[in-house]
């Protein structure tokens, strides 16, 4: 993996602008490259994105973090101070067949505010202040292609970038591996070994609160169904109106499907999906709950939501100018994929191999 160390004057492309991406391209900003991030959304943030109702707003991937590393728990730091991250949920609970019981693991845990988004956006914002940084939204990259001077890019519209000295893949390893598989053995075996499972994340809006539940703090926050069926359809119910700055929005739940369940169902309509998922609200209530009336429901599909397994290399790159960073060469978790891209960036700049 020895690679001569990046410079200011180098300029590096990142495919990706999930917080991974984003870490990465700190590291390198800050040393003084420049760099080009690309991500083929409509703006940064990845997994970690939110989705904005008229009425409400709602995080459709991760919802909370927790922080085990102390160069995260810096990082965590300065966003609690910024105001974009507070400390979210405190009041968790485990549903199974015996009912709701109380669950707190003792570890504390973050969230975006006022969205899980805010903290990828502050990041992006701070990253393209930054002078030689810039960020293409909207585009995704189709292919790789070695040039005279290094790396072009090219999108789906055929439009090339570049050239570039190197090119940071922190797109999932199914998406990366389309972009290695010509130019790199090594990587695109890796891409293929790092399996990805699938989920769907619903979102339900009602037009008043769900009615209290005996035993159970009326401002509950999140619960986590006790695995207890292979047939279960329910992973975890977050409610976003009890998260930092949402106060004011109406009952609105982020409903996060099992991953079984997920990938039995994975070609069904997101509309027959996000009536599965509030049906399956329904069984872990009460059975006298009355739920208020629906405003809006609907679901997203995560094809590469999590890795099957964890990885030994945080991070993988090599001669020819390519690397792969994100949360599938760790662990599947925000912090792993920040870690994944801030030590690639520290790699590719020589501080750490
Ligand atoms: C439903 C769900 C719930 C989760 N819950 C938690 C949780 O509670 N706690 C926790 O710690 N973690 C959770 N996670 C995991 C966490 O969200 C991820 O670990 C983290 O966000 C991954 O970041 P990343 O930068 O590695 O990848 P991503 O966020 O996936 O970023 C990759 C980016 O690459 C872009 N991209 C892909 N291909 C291309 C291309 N060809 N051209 C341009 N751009 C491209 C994508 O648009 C994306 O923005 C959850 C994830 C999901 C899906």
């Amino acid at each position: 993996m020895a690679t001569l160390p990046l410079t200011a004057h180098h300029s590096i492309a990142i495919i990706g602008a999930g917080i991974s991406g984003l870490a990465c391209g700190q590291v390198l900003a800050n040393c003084g490259a420049s760099v080009t991030l690309f991500d083929k959304a409509r703006g940064p943030g990845g997994r970690m994105s939110s989705k904005r109702r008229p009425l409400a707003t709602l995080d459709l991937g991760a919802q909370a973090f927790s922080v085990r590393d102390p160069v995260f728990q810096r990082a965590v730091d300065e966003w609690l101070a910024v105001g974009c991250l507070a400390p979210w949920p405190t009041r968790t609970y485990q549903a199974s067949p015996n009912g709701w019981q109380a669950h707190n693991d003792g570890q504390m845990r973050f969230t975006g505010a006022p969205r899980m988004s805010a903290l990828t956006r502050h990041l992006a914002d701070s990253l393209t202040a930054l002078p030689r940084v810039s960020l293409h939204a909207d585009t995704s990259i189709v292919r790789l292609q070695r040039a005279h001077m290094g790396w072009q890019l090219v999108d789906a519209a055929g439009i090339s970038f570049g050239p570039y000295d190197r090119v940071v893949i922190s797109a999932p390893p199914p998406q990366a591996h389309k972009l290695v598989a010509a130019w790199d053995d090594n990587l695109a075996a890796a891409c293929q070994t790092r399996k990805q499972r699938a989920c769907w994340a619903g979102w339900a809006i009602f037009d008043g609160p769900i009615p209290a539940i005996p035993g159970v703090e009326p401002d509950w926050q999140m619960v986590r169904i006790a695995h207890h069926s292979p047939r279960q359809v329910l992973n975890i119910v977050s409610r976003n109106q009890t998260k930092p700055g949402r106060e004011a929005q109406p009952e609105s739940l982020s409903l996060l499907a099992h991953l079984d369940w997920s990938e039995a169902h994975l070609e069904l309509s997101a509309d027959e999906v996000a009536e599965q998922l509030v049906a399956a609200l329904k069984r872990i209530l009460p059975t006298s709950t009355a739920l208020p009336n629906l405003i809006e429901i609907g679901a997203h599909r995560w094809r590469y939501a999590q890795p099957a397994s964890s990885s030994e290399h945080a991070y993988l790159y090599s001669e020819n100018g390519l690397a792969l960073c994100g949360d599938s060469f760790r662990g599947g978790r925000v912090e792993d994929a920040w870690l994944s891209g801030h030590g690639l960036g520290e790699a590719l700049i020589g501080r750490s191999v």
